[in-house]
């Protein structure tokens, strides 16, 4: 055993709850890469017993895993359809998300095959540049044999609310819903629901959010803490002042010290570029990583604590959330959900 992962599903359905009442439209739950790291299995019933009803995953297979857990719901793919996927979309009752003209045409031809009339999204870029038709390609469109159920598009720079793409994208979504009278439309991801009014739509598309990712950067984190990651201490390790830790003896004691040694490491997504950076907290006090992580194990610095063997370090939790840890890796509190490691005895609870 290297750590726990408690997990708590009552503050990912309360952040559903909490992102749902902030606007006039739908709430999707984007559950995508196996729900952020945190598991479809026990988040998509979660979001489910919440009231959403509509979800987002990346791949097809993604979608096939989890669409038992939400029946009657809305469950579609963002990356779309590829040659030879049709019968699983149409069989599973998944929606794809098209953003090209070949993707449409393979999925006007699978409503054919079946003589059925079968549901899409459409995907226009607004300016991301990734997935999407370009607007120009809209008005020649051929939808027949299709239900048009929304029409989306992603913005470029959501958690920055001064960047004027924001402001550009928003009147480009307008222009988009005006060339399909009486569409329903879907905008916003997490970040995009805090940009205000402008930026509602019939379908918001939250991810992050749900999982406790502060949406608002820079501002108070309106969302509840989701993850709490902890981690025994299994040896205590003296160093004298002058002593080296770890691989290279990148750390050296500038006093007599006490480091504490726990099992996880950048095998666990616990970042190699936290070496020297990190920090974790015992008992609501501060200890500094030391040295290099390595693969299965790292050190703190607890001499100004009275850590012993065997009591826990919090790597993640309500004093250092996601985002904290992310700013100290050099990266985001997106990508340290998603490498959450597969060796962490993970805990369910709140459901
Ligand atoms: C991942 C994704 C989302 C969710 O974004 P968050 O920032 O996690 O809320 C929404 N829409 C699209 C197209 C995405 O790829």
């Amino acid at each position: 055993m290297t750590a726990f992962l408690d997990i708590d599903l009552g503050a990912i359905a309360s952040n559903w709850r909490t992102l749902n009442e902030s606007h006039t439209g739908a709430t999707a739950g984007v559950v995508k890469a196996d729900a952020y790291g945190l598991g479809a299995a026990q988040v998509v019933p979660a979001l489910f017993a919440a009231g959403c009803r509509h979800f987002f995953t990346a791949h097809l297979a993604e979608a096939v895993a989890v669409r038992g857990l939400a029946p009657g719901a809305t469950l579609a793919v963002l990356n779309g359809l590829r040659a030879g996927e049709e019968s699983a979309f149409s069989g599973h009752q998944i929606t794809p998300v098209l953003g090209s003209a070949a993707e449409l045409a393979l999925w006007r031809a699978e409503a054919m095959r079946l003589d059925r009339v079968l549901p899409v999204m459409l995907h226009v870029d607004t300016g991301m540049a990734r997935l999407g038709f370009a607007m120009a390609e809209l008005p020649g469109l051929a939808l027949d044999g299709l239900r048009l159920d929304y029409v989306m598009t992603h913005l470029v720079s959501a958690d920055t609310p001064d960047d004027p793409r924001n402001a550009t994208q928003a009147v480009l979504f307008r222009d988009i819903m005006r060339q399909f009278p009486g569409m329903k439309g879907s905008f916003a991801n997490s970040s995009g629901m805090f940009l205000g009014a402008d930026f509602w739509s019939d379908l918001a598309r939250p991810g992050a959010a749900l999982y406790g990712v502060n949406p608002t950067p820079g501002r108070p984190n309106p969302m509840r803490s989701v993850v709490r990651l902890t981690a025994p201490i299994l040896q205590i390790q003296p160093r004298r002042a002058g002593e080296t830790a770890g691989y290279a003896g990148a750390w050296t004691a500038q006093r007599d010290s006490h480091l504490a040694v726990i099992g996880v490491g950048y095998a666990d997504g616990y970042h190699r570029a936290l070496s020297n950076r990190g920090t974790a907290y015992f008992d609501g006090q501060p200890v500094p990583l030391v040295g290099r992580v390595s693969m299965d194990l790292t050190m703190f610095d607890v001499t100004d604590t009275p850590a012993r063997t065997g009591d826990l370090l919090e790597l993640l939790g309500p004093h250092h959330g996601v985002d904290d840890l992310g700013l100290e890796a050099g990266t985001s509190g997106y990508e340290i959900l998603t490498s959450l490691g597969r060796r962490y005895q993970r805990r369910y609870f709140g459901a």
